[in-house]
Formats: structure tokens, C-alpha cells, sequence
């Protein structure tokens, strides 16, 4: 079984290394989480003058803080203008450059080198993964079970929604959603509906590249079946992404609900991607 019927592409097992920044290209190349900033935000990608401008082009590093030297083809607006907000704020969170030069490095191998043995491996892992049998009754033996327990407790309505916010001295006559307040605030709503959650499920569909979720509800959420994905491999990935997503989900909900985190769209999915991956992976090595 070749690596990328096993769901891996390789090129996104490797991430750049920022050292000076003179070397890396600011938007298409993955130097800050997993994923480029032209994936991530593609609507500033379209405002930026020069597609192939460098780290060092965009921002400078002095005493520790970032000042960003932004050339667009005009001022972002709307909803270009959080696109903005949630990069500045990943970037913040960036730890300064070193003086040393940039270089590739390969997430697999334990040294960041990359060997064609470490790939080997890998494949070995994922394929070993991907012959246990999948079966829908039981807690996807794929992520963590902490998550497992979460899904568990979504779809018997388990989740302390009503009791976190009563402990919390947070008005329960109030209905609205927190944070959109839009809808009333239900686990199908905060999960499923939301704006923040149909924006990160629909990421999500588009990096699975399918037409249709299927997520209606939570009960879909549990058994998180497509029809487009027939092989049981892809299913039971499917179904590790579908549950890990609402579980990051949640879990951002609750960070901006009670401890005011700002809720960044792209940078939830970045971290479902990441995390799926990773944990994919660490469980591959739980079957040598
Ligand atoms: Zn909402």
C-alpha cells in the first residue's frame, strides 16, 4: 500500500524552519503551524502585493515582538480584516527567529533528517493502522480516548452545558449562543450549527475534499458516516477527524466563553490537522 492511499501526503510531513527568514516565503510555505498562510488565509493571500515576498519581507523581530510591514493591493476590510486579526495573532505567538539559516525539516524522523528508512516506517505504521477492522459500535480505537469519552457524552447529552454555565453565575434565562448570539444555544447548535462551527466544518469538508458532510445532527456526529468514503480505512480516519473536530470545537468554545480566548476559524482547523495527524501517527506505533 503506497503512502498516499493511506491518507499522507508526504510534502506535509515536512515544515520549515525559521531562522534569519530571508529564506522562507512568507505565504507559501508552512514556517508557522502546519499549514501555509496562503492555505490558511486566502483572502489576504489575494490582497498581498508580492505572492513571493520572504519572512523577513513581512516582519521584524525587535526585542521579542513582531512589527509587521504588510504591502497590500488595498486596505483589508470585513472579513479580510480578521483574517488579519487571527494571523497577527498566530504570529504573536510565534517564537522569534534565531540567527541561524533556514532549512527544511522532516516531522517523522527523530533527528528532523529525512531517510527514506523513517518513511518506510511510517507507511509500516499507517498500514498496520489501517488493517484494524472498523467497527462503528465501538470508540475508534484511532484518537484518544479522552475524545472517545467526549462523543460518548455528546450523544447521550451528557455534556455540562447548563451546569458550567450555572457554576459560573452566567444568566441561564438568557437562550442566545454566547457567541454568535444568533440561535439558542443548544449542543446541536454550539457542535453543528454555530457560525464559528459551520465555518471550521466546511474547511474540513473542503480539506477532505467532499461534496457533502453529512452532519446534521449529533446523533451524525457519533456514527460521523459518508457515503463518498466506501474504503473502511478512510472511514474510520473520517470518523477520527469528525470526532476530533468537534471535540477542538468544544473545546475553543468553551476557552472563548469563559476565558475570553479570541475563536480563530483557521487556527482550530489548523490544530484538528495537526492533531489528527499526529495522533494517527502515535497510534500507528501502539500496534508494532
Ligand atoms: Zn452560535
Amino acid at each position: 500500500m503506497g503512502i498516499r492511499e493511506l491518507g499522507c501526503n508526504i510534502s506535509n510531513e515536512f515544515v520549515k524552519y525559521v531562522g534569519q527568514g530571508n529564506d522562507t516565503s512568507f505565504w507559501n510555505e508552512p514556517w508557522c503551524g502546519d499549514s501555509s498562510f496562503r492555505i490558511l488565509f486566502p483572502r489576504l493571500y489575494r490582497l498581498e502585493q508580492n505572492k513571493h515576498a520572504f519572512v523577513t519581507d513581512r516582519i521584524k523581530w525587535i526585542d521579542g515582538s513582531a512589527i509587521f510591514c504588510w504591502k497590500w493591493t488595498q486596505e483589508p476590510k470585513w472579513r479580510t480584516n480578521s483574517e488579519l486579526a487571527c494571523l497577527t495573532t498566530l504570529i504573536s505567538n510565534f517564537v522569534p527567529p534565531g540567527l541561524s539559516s533556514d532549512k527544511w525539516i522532516w516531522k517523522l524522523g527523530n533527528n528532523g533528517i529525512f531517510s527514506s528508512r523513517s518513511l518506510n516506517s511510517t507507511i509500516d505504521k499507517l498500514s498496520v493502522a489501517a488493517r484494524v477492522p472498523f467497527k462503528p459500535t465501538s470508540l475508534n480505537n484511532l484518537i484518544p480516548q479522552k475524545i472517545g469519552i467526549f462523543i460518548w457524552r455528546a450523544s447521550k447529552n451528557k455534556l455540562p452545558v447548563r451546569t458550567e454555565l450555572d457554576k459560573r453565575g452566567i444568566d441561564l434565562h438568557s437562550t442566545r449562543c454566547p457567541v454568535c448570539d444568533e440561535d439558542i444555544k443548544t449542543l446541536q447548535h454550539s457542535l453543528i450549527s454555530c457560525k464559528i462551527a459551520t465555518e471550521v466544518w466546511d474547511s474540513i469538508r473542503i480539506w477532505w475534499k467532499l461534496d457533502l458532510l453529512h452532519i446534521n445532527n449529533i446523533s451524525d456526529i457519533e456514527k460521523a458516516s459518508n457515503p463518498a468514503l466506501k474504503q473502511s480505512m478512510l472511514a474510520s480516519f473520517w470518523q477520527a477527524v469528525v470526532w476530533v473536530t468537534s471535540y477542538y470545537l468544544w473545546k475553543n468554545r468553551n476557552a472563548h466563553v469563559f476565558r475570553n480566548n479570541p475563536l480563530c476559524p483557521p487556527k482550530i482547523v489548523a490544530d484538528i490537522q495537526s492533531k489528527s495527524f499526529e495522533w494517527l501517527n502515535c497510534r500507528g506505533k501502539n500496534f508494532d
